[in-house]
């Protein structure tokens, strides 16, 4: 006998979202000229009007962030700076059930999700950035290694507030000035963060936020006033700026896509395995950069393991966002669920045999069930191409050199994942990836102590850790030291 799970909803009458919203810059809230609308993704409800960032808005966010870094910001001791670093990261925490719901409103994610890992990371990233302000001299970086003024800096959707973290905690911790743009169909935390920055009374046009859509993310890029780029989302816009600021002394980091490698060896502890695995691909929807998206199991345990995870499968539980027993939420847009769905059609049309569990999905909003894929080959294209969903394509391999050929026969190089009770096993097989991020029984574990980016098209450099503030900071020669 099964029983059926009451509802239990989380309240969203914690967060107040207003009709509009203007950029912020300078500190202050600044009407936009034109307004796009911003969808609950699970409810196609629209929740706001958001300015679409011009040019001129950009010259503004540009000058109030210049000059924000010549008359405070580059003239404050870490330490003070440290101090509204540590202001930002309790207000986020005070703050946090407020933060999750808006972003779950938003993006579609599950509340349990937003709740238990997007914002206690986010408060993370600001408290461990907050500790590195007073002592970048002892961060390896050599003597007094200097910020560059200011920081254009472009996130995606998939995980709107972290994204923000992530670039905007080590920017300021290095001393930097900031103008961030939000992906267009999740602008709203970033919006209350900007409140956030008001209450913790930060010096004026050190964090400006422009919102917007491509086109502003390509102003920001070629503004002449901006010194450091730091771009996460798509390959083909990483490119993109790559091509943009060839010409340019620009520094950028781009933290682009990925197609993860998850190995199953024979000797690996199947049900944890089944736990790691559901969670390398239905985590945040399968929205993740480094998701386990390639399952590569030894044949020998491929049957079991696989009649394993179809059992586990069907105790996904797909559904309303903000009901604390969701594992998977709304799919972010209608764009993203097209290319989800144009992909999956690609495997069947390939001859891989799709998997899905039953499940009801709501004719309002957009969804998609959890998916398998089996008889992936390598030549498929679901074997090579980011689905950036909740789908997952398993191949097979008999000797461990060959699951190594395969997991680095990809484009991409930014995760991976080692299923195997062999210390030796784990670390043989480590050093033959080629991905930035390596996890051994698990998946999908962050910190911000942790560097993290990819090889190949996964991009360049790394955010978080001392490796993340070294890409906020000039060293050596280039930072005039003798
Ligand atoms: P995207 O289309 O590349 O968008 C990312 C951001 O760039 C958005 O803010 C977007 O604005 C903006 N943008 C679009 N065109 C631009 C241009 N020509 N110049 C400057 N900015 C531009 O990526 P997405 O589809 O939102 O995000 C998913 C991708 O991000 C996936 O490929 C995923 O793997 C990658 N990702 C990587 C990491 C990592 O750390 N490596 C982490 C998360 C996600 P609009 O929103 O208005 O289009
Ligand atoms: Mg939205």
């Amino acid at each position: 006998m099964t029983f059926e799970y009451a509802p239990a909803l989380e309240s969203r009458s914690i967060v107040e979202i207003k009709s509009k919203y203007g950029h912020f810059i300078d500190g202050k809230f600044v009407p936009g000229k034109k307004y796009f609308p911003t969808l609950n993704p699970a409810t196609e409800e629209v929740l706001s009007q958001i300015s679409l960032g011009t040019t001129s808005d950009v010259d503004k966010a540009v000058a109030a962030a210049q000059k924000a870094y010549t008359k405070t910001w580059s003239k404050m001791s870490g330490k003070e700076r440290g101090k509204y670093l540590y202001r930002i990261a309790r207000i986020l925490q005070e703050r946090a059930r407020e933060f999750a719901v808006l972003e779950t409103l938003d993006n579609g994610k599950p509340i349990r999700e937003t709740r238990d890992i997007d914002i206690p990371l986010v408060a993370a990233h600001f408290f461990y950035h907050a500790g590195w302000a007073d002592k970048l001299d002892y961060a390896g970086l050599g003597h007094s290694p200097q910020p560059y003024g200011v920081a254009g800096q472009i996130i995606p959707w998939n995980f709107p507030l972290l994204m923000l973290a992530w670039k905007v905690a080590p920017a300021l911790a290095t001393g930097n000035t900031v103008v961030l743009k939000p992906a267009e169909t999740t602008s709203l935390t970033a919006l209350l963060f900007a409140e956030v920055c008001q209450q913790a009374e930060l010096p004026n046009g050190v964090v400006n936020i422009v919102t917007g859509d491509g086109s502003t993310g390509a102003t920001i890029v070629n503004h002449p006033g901006i010194h450091k780029i730091a771009f996460t989302g798509s390959t083909e816009v990483g490119k993109k700026i790559a091509r943009a600021i060839a010409s340019t002394d620009k520094k950028a980091t781009l933290e682009l896509g990925g197609k993860g490698a998850n190995i199953v060896f024979d000797d690996a502890p199947i049900d944890e395995t089944v736990e790691g695995i559901v969670n390398g691909i239905f985590f945040n929807q399968g929205h993740v950069c480094c998701a386990g998206s390639r399952l590569i199991l030894q044949e020998s345990v491929a049957d079991e393991v696989i009649e394993k995870l179809k059992v586990r499968m069907t105790k996904i539980r797909v559904g309303d966002p903000l009901d604390k027993n969701t594992d998977l939420g709304a799919i972010n847009s209608k764009e993203q669920l097209l290319k989800i769905g144009e992909l999956s059609a690609v495997g069947d049309a390939e001859g891989a045999e799709r998997w899905s569990p039953a499940c009801s999905l709501s004719e309002k909003g957009y969804w998609f069930a959890p998916t398998i894929f089996t008889g992936v080959t390598q030549a498929h294209r679901i074997a090579q191409e980011e689905i950036f969903g909740p789908v997952l394509s398993v191949l097979t391999f008999r000797t461990p050199q060959e699951a190594i050929e395969k997991a680095n026969n990809t484009p991409f190089g930014l995760s991976a994942g080692i299923w195997s009770e062999k210390g030796s096993r784990i670390f043989w097989a480590s050093q033959q990836l080629k991905a930035g991020v390596i996890w051994a029984n698990t998946f999908n574990k962050f910190d911000p102590a942790s560097p993290f980016g990819g090889y190949k098209e996964s991009g360049w450099g790394r955010e978080g850790g001392r490796h993340g503030l070294a890409a906020y900071l000039k060293t050596g020669k280039e930072s005039g030291a003798k």
